[in-house]
């Protein structure tokens, strides 16, 4: 017996998906298990999926051990995966059931094999042939001993499925059950790789040479926008591909997954697995199984792809590696990209980590050499970095309720003349971010969060953005009931849509927000159509500064460049910083050269300067000195806590009971700020208060975290989240 075998009738301790925090106790299954196999067990009344995590503690009565029901038809979670999950749970301050459940997120795991029937050449001869009936024949011919499902062959023979089974009858053609979980085609290394430029080849042999070890390592590849950042990681996932390791490429947006899919064929031949919220159940289940039994090469995906049970990873890389959507904002609290690197240095895979605008983490990370770093400076082909100018409001002349300054209005009247698209940006979702009653002042609130609700007029309804809830305009005031007094107030895209519109009254003006779109197919073909130039003015939220294309895009416009300044997030400037330099990343990239223009009431302000000069080197350094000096990340720790109850004193109650019993902070030197009612006070109807917990680099902040809030118990409503790194601060 092998220590990673246990024969029928061996304690094993099994970890389930349910909130229990210590594995429990079973006897293996009839045949015996695998160290790491997913099985059933039961748990009281149930049957729940569990993993068998090590050999049981004893010290029960054997014989009321119960056993384990079955091993599931999967392959056995790695060692490699156990001890990532157990490293997360540590670092992030999650029970390891919850991380457990991050990496079966997919539907009937417990099922036997699921089958389908296909339909094959079979051996007679049918006695009359019909034209249906040869053609059904002919594509089954031509498909050389492949199997097609009932209505793949009726579609392809352009027959309707009764042919076919008319066929199956006269046993011309014969049906079989096969596994719906089919191993995804192989993809080819060399297939399509293209002639690359001087500096993209160097950047390609330095991942490639990462790749030739299974050593651990991480390389910031930092290139302007449209300087081939993919076009050089996806020759280290070819590296990865030919030493037969498995790929992940993580996208921070599910609209870029089908524009990347097409690359990844066109450069490999077939298209890899892909994995999001927008992929249907059965395909989650195959993308699952085939990771784990190393028949899908890459996978394409969210976050939440990290957790996949691979065989045998070889490479991650992060696209957009700076985007806030890595980071998890609810449930497990977890940054993809830091999960990234720590899940390939337990397995001895290497990390790419790609933007125009690295988050200061990684850039700092980079600096102090812990990360390796290829710079590509230098747009592809003819195309060169806009340029990019502030457009200084103070002495533009504009009305009220208008945001187009006539400056820009100008710079979007030359485009249109010379059939070039222009693009608006203004990231904020909907018509109008407050509605107010001009009778008493009033704001229409949210009834379940302490914000206000943002008109959405295409949806016909008043929005909140923390809770999702939404109610139609009404037509009178709600505080004082006075009739047709409610207006708008400041700009959403919508409304902008409306300026423009009236503005430019022969153009084709396309809104692109995230909302307006029934699904992610819609929003796509959407994109897709604009890029082929289906609009003049295109108006957008971030969701356009996220890497798509737009070919004959040369004017970006910033409606409101100070936007983001505001607050007292400490990454605003950061922030504010890589989406604007992103967003004037999306003009110029075919032969045109672009331009970018910054509304601004503020030019003087070092962080629009700093944009406006493209000197980023210069702008990281200066943003890293202050951030040392107040040591804040990456310089100093931090953990935010949030605490929540239906009732607001109960909340406070426990706020400052934590913030007096700080001991085991103080310990490591830790300091406590807080209680205070978080920015958003109230959301859903539960009161929301934070506390902040800052520490020196290297103090080890998560058992004192735990130590302290462990103290506490959470009775009745309360809730606490701990919120390690915290990226935003809501
Ligand atoms: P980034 O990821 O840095 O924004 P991309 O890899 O998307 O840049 O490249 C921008 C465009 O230039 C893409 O359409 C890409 O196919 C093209 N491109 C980049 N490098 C090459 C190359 N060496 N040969 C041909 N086309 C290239
Ligand atoms: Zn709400």
């Amino acid at each position: 017996m092998s220590a990673d075998f246990f024969d029928e009738g061996a304690l094993v301790g099994v970890l389930t998906t349910q909130p229990l925090d210590r594995a429990l106790d079973y006897r293996a299954p009839e045949g015996g298990c695998h160290l790491g196999a997913f099985v059933e067990v039961p748990l009281g009344p149930r049957k729940v999926l569990g993993v068998v995590w090590g050999t049981g503690e004893g010290g029960y009565d054997h014989s009321k051990v119960r056993q384990v029901i079955r091993v599931l038809d999967a392959a056995p979670m790695r060692a490699e995966l156990r001890h990532f999950l157990q490293r997360a749970g540590e670092y992030t301050l999650t029970p390891l059931p919850a991380m457990l459940r991050l990496c079966t997120r997919a539907p009937g795991l417990g099922d036997p094999p699921s089958m389908r029937k296909v339909y094959r050449l079979g051996e007679a001869e049918p006695p009359r042939l019909t034209d249906a009936r040869t053609r059904v024949l002919d594509v089954l011919r031509e498909m050389g001993g492949l199997s097609l499902t009932l209505k793949e062959l009726a579609d392809a023979a352009g027959v309707t499925t009764s042919v076919v089974k008319g066929l199956v009858k006269l046993g011309a053609v014969r049906e079989e059950e096969s596994p719906r979980d089919t191993p995804f085609p192989r993809l080819d290394p060399a297939f399509g790789g293209k002639d690359l430029t001087e500096d993209q080849q160097a950047g390609a042999a330095a991942l490639r040479a990462g790749l030739a070890t299974d050593v651990y390592g991480t390389t910031l590849l930092r290139g302007v926008t449209g300087s081939g950042k993919t076009e050089v990681y996806l020759e280290a996932v070819a590296a990865c591909l030919a030493r037969g390791r498995q790929a992940l490429v993580l996208l921070p947006e599910i609209a870029l997954t089908a524009e990347f899919l097409t690359r990844v064929e066109a450069r490999f031949g077939a298209r890899p697995a892909e994995w999001h919220s927008g992929v249907t159940m059965t395909e989650r289940r195959r993308v699952w199984k085939m990771v784990g039994e190393g028949h899908a090469q890459l996978v394409v995906g969210a976050r939440s792809a990290l957790f996949l049970p691979y065989q045998r990873l070889g490479l991650i890389v992060v696209d957009e590696e700076h985007d806030t959507s890595y980071k998890q904002e609810d449930g497990v609290l977890y940054n993809a990209r830091d999960m990234a690197v720590l899940r390939a240095a337990i397995c001895g895979a290497r990390v790419v980590l790609a933007s125009a605008t690295p988050s200061l983490e990684s850039w700092a990370n980079a600096e102090a050499g812990k990360y390796d770093r290829i710079d590509l400076t230098a747009r592809f082909g003819a195309a060169v970095m806009p340029r990019m100018r502030a457009l200084d409001m103070r002495a533009e002349d504009l009305p009220a309720n208008r945001w187009v300054s006539p400056g820009l209005q100008g710079a979007v009247r030359q485009r249109l003349e010379r059939g070039e698209q222009a693009l608006l940006f203004l990231n904020r979702r909907g018509y109008a971010p407050v509605t107010i009653c001009r009778a008493c002042g009033h704001q229409i609130g949210c009834d379940h969060c302490d914000a206000r609700m943002v008109e959405h007029r295409f949806l016909k309804r008043l929005v909140c953005h923390q809770c999702g809830e939404s109610k139609p305009l009404p037509e009178v005031c709600p505080s004082c009931e006075v009739e047709g007094k409610l207006a708008a107030v400041g700009p959403g895209v919508e409304r902008l849509g409306e300026e423009v519109t009236a503005l430019f009254p022969d153009a084709r003006v396309a809104v692109l927000s995230s909302d307006m779109y029934g699904s992610a197919r819609a929003l796509k073909a959407e994109i897709e159509s604009i890029a082929e130039g289906a609009a003049d003015i295109i108006i957008g939220t971030q969701l356009v500064a996220k890497g798509h294309n737009f070919p004959l895009l040369t004017l970006v416009g910033v409606i409101d460049a100070d936007l983001g300044l505001q607050g007292s997030d400490l990454r605003a400037a950061e922030r504010t910083f890589q989406l604007m330099r992103q967003v004037a990343g999306r003009a110029g990239r075919a032969d045109k050269p672009g331009e970018a223009l910054l509304q601004t009431y503020q030019p003087e302000h070092p962080v629009i300067r700093a944009i406006l000069g493209g000197e980023e080197e210069a702008f990281w350094r200066a943003e890293a000195a202050e951030r040392r000096q107040a040591g804040v990340p990456p310089y100093g720790r931090m953990a935010g806590i949030i605490l929540s109850s239906t009732d607001v004193q109960e909340v406070f109650d426990l706020g400052n009971a934590m913030a007096r019993q700080d001991a085991p902070l103080r310990r490591i030197g830790a300091q406590v700020f807080g209680p205070a009612p978080a920015p958003i006070a109230r959301v859903r109807g539960r009161h929301r208060v934070r506390l902040l917990v800052k520490a020196d680099k290297g103090a080890a902040l998560q058992p004192a975290l735990a130590e302290w809030a462990g103290q506490f118990r959470l009775r009745g409503q309360l809730r606490m989240a701990i919120d390690i790194d915290p990226q935003s601060f809501y």
